[in-house]
C-alpha cells in the first residue's frame, strides 16, 4: 500500500501569524488605552502635557520591562512622550521598544577576518 499523504504547503498558518499579531496589537492597545484612563496625560520624565491627537505621541513603557506585566492599578506603566521613551531604554540598553534583543548580547563577534594580520607579522619581523 502506498498511500502519500499530501500536505499543502498552501495551508501554513498565514492566519494564526495575523492573528496572534492582531491580537498583541488589541492588548497592546488595551493596556495603553487603560493607562490612558489612569494617568494625566504628561510625561512622566520631562512634564510635556498632551491633549487631543498628540496623545499619540504619548506611549506607556513598563517599568520592569516586562510587557506582560500589567496589573490593573498601573502601577507597573508609565506615560512617556516618544522621545524620553526612547531615552530610557538607549540608555538602559534593554531592548523592549525595539522587539527582541536582550542586553547583554551585543559581545563583539569573533573576528576571524583581519587584514592587517599579514602587516602585523611584517613589522614583528622587523624588529
Ligand atoms: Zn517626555
Ligand atoms: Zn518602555
Amino acid at each position: 500500500m502506498s498511500q502519500k499523504k499530501t500536505r499543502t504547503e498552501g495551508d501554513m498558518p498565514d492566519k494564526i501569524i495575523a492573528e496572534a499579531r492582531r491580537d498583541r496589537e488589541r492588548r497592546e492597545k488595551t493596556y495603553r488605552e487603560r493607562a490612558l484612563k489612569l494617568f494625566p496625560w504628561i510625561c512622566a520624565r520631562c512634564g510635556r502635557e498632551f491633549t487631543g491627537k498628540k496623545v499619540r505621541e504619548l506611549t506607556v513603557h513598563h517599568k520592569d520591562h516586562d510587557h506582560d506585566n500589567n496589573p490593573p492599578d498601573g502601577s507597573n506603566w508609565e506615560l512617556l512622550c516618544l522621545y524620553c521613551h526612547d531615552n530610557e531604554h538607549t540608555r538602559d540598553q534593554v531592548a523592549e521598544w525595539y522587539g527582541e534583543a536582550t542586553p547583554g548580547d551585543e559581545q563583539e563577534p569573533p573576528s576571524t577576518h583581519k587584514p592587517f594580520a599579514g602587516l602585523d607579522a611584517l613589522l614583528k619581523n622587523k624588529k
